[in-house]
């Protein structure tokens, strides 16, 4: 199999045929290193050996209505996890403080929750004009589902890019969660494309899907134009409907990432929460597609810290991007 084809194919744009994607999904694990080897000429034209850090802060946890089956904070989870209210407005300065200090390229503020109100954009609003106003770093909101007014108060307060993932693909989505639609998911990845906000969506791999379901999203992200996409790999928690879905191997995980990769090729590719759990010490090589990382956990589990994670991207030989590299103009002003 000459793997150079898929990346030569993506270079090009052109969208693979149904047949390679499988076909993809299905590499045998003798084969990975090919794979990633082709994943990564397209990772590397597009984004040379750079890594974006993200760091996450779960600003409201909990008592969420939904019944998202992977969720530990869903209404129909029994996992023991912290449940908070918005937290207070320092306390989200100063952790963006801290991920700026620890080399983080951008923030993710997250409430818990179907869909803000307008207090709680307001809320968060007022807190990132303060983030903005002291910290250059990125700024990326995930809040549950927005509408057009609601987006573009979070544009004008200096967001620059809104989370909402499609978490799988349409047919699988009902099997997954019943109180809202795929739908709605997608409605709101067009009103924060409509107020000019940068869009974050990906998907979660691991929740029973098939094949035709990864590839199903992967070429749905495409479609919608998103900026960036964060592969998540199913961490089950004890609690949750999902609890006792079958692992995923590091080299599914791989497989994906290397999907994702080739569908998407110049767009922002996270490997994201459950990556410690599932891709264990292979972790590093998810690296040659994806070119983002969070860094310090997640929601409610934990992940590689700040020195750990630094290591394991100087160890490879790739580089940290942050806004001082990305605008060296920014170190002399
Ligand atoms: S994923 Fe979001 S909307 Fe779904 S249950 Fe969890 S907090 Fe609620």
């Amino acid at each position: 199999m000459n793997y150079d084809v898929y990346a030569q194919k993506a270079l090009s744009g052109i969208l693979l045929d149904s047949q390679e994607m499988h076909a993809i999904l299905q590499t045998p694990n003798d084969d990975i290193l090919p794979l990633l080897h082709s994943a990564f000429q397209v990772r590397k034209h597009h984004f040379g050996r750079t890594v974006q850090i993200q760091v996450l802060m779960n600003a409201k946890s909990g008592l969420c209505p939904e019944d998202c089956g992977y969720c530990s904070q869903a209404s129909n989870s029994d996992a023991p996890i912290d449940k908070y209210p918005l937290r207070p407005a320092e306390e989200i300065i100063d952790a963006a403080r801290q991920a700026k200090a620890n080399g983080a390229y951008r923030y993710c503020i997250v409430t818990s929750g179907r869909a803000p109100t307008d207090r709680e954009v307001d809320a968060v609003a007022d807190v990132v004009q303060q983030i903005k106003q002291d910290i250059d770093i990125d700024i990326c909101c995930c809040l549950g589902l927005l509408n057009e007014n609601k987006a573009q108060r979070l544009k004008e307060a200096g967001v620059d890019r809104v989370n909402h993932n499609l978490n799988t693909s349409k047919n699988h989505t009902p099997n997954i969660v019943s109180t809202h639609t795929y739908e709605d998911r997608v409605n709101t990845l067009h009103a924060i494309q409509k107020v000019g906000l940068d869009t974050c969506a990906g998907g979660i791999v691991g929740m029973g899907e098939t094949h035709d379901d990864i590839i199903d999203m992967a070429v749905s992200l495409r479609e919608i134009k998103v900026d960036s996409i964060p592969v998540n790999f199913l961490h089950a928690i004890d609690g949750t409907p999902l609890a006792n879905s079958e692992s995923l191997s590091p080299y599914d995980c791989l497989r994906a990432l290397c999907l994702f990769r080739f569908v998407n090729p110049h767009t922002e590719i996270r490997v994201a929460g459950g990556r410690e759990k599932n891709l264990r010490s292979l972790q590093p090589l998810a690296l040659y597609p994806a070119n983002s990382l969070f860094m310090e956990g997640y929601l409610t589990t934990d992940g590689l810290g700040v020195s750990d994670t630094h290591k394991m991207i100087a160890d490879l030989g790739f580089e940290v991007k942050t806004m001082e590299t990305e605008n060296p103009l920014a170190l002399v002003q």
